[in-house]
């Protein structure tokens, strides 16, 4: 595990998502992988089955994030989303629209809210 970011060779920073049971933090599926040294971006996931209230059935999610950085250990965000298409994260992005902050680090847990499909806590676990 490497906490110093190189910008020679890491593009990537990838943030695991763990699931609480009990005191422990269990790694679940579906890491995030942002690019390292990119303020803007949007990115694309697959919805399983029954886990969006708008459409039941498996489907994308677009999502984009706006003043991201990487400082002193700490990964942060605003993030916007999800919508269901590229267009509508593009204008979101495009938009005055602060996004929902949102940060992980090496060593603490950050909890990001699903409504009824729970909680996830975000780590990061590696830069690459
Ligand atoms: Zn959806």
């Amino acid at each position: 595990m490497r906490e110093e970011y190189n910008p020679e060779v890491d593009s990537e920073i990838v943030i695991g998502r763990f699931i609480k049971q009990g005191d422990e933090y269990i790694r679940a599926e579906g890491d995030l992988v942002y690019p390292l040294g990119e303020d803007t971006f949007t990115w694309c996931r697959h919805v399983e089955k029954d886990s969006c209230r708008k459409n039941p059935e498996e489907h994308e999610h677009y999502n984009g994030a706006k003043n991201a950085r990487y400082m002193d250990g700490k990964y942060e965000w605003s993030e916007m989303g999800p919508e269901h298409s590229q267009e509508e994260i593009d204008e979101r992005l495009n938009s005055d629209e602060p996004g929902v902050t949102k940060w992980a680090n090496w060593t603490e847990y950050f909890p990001e809210d699903h409504g009824d499909f729970g909680t996830y806590y975000l780590q990061i676990v590696k830069v690459q």
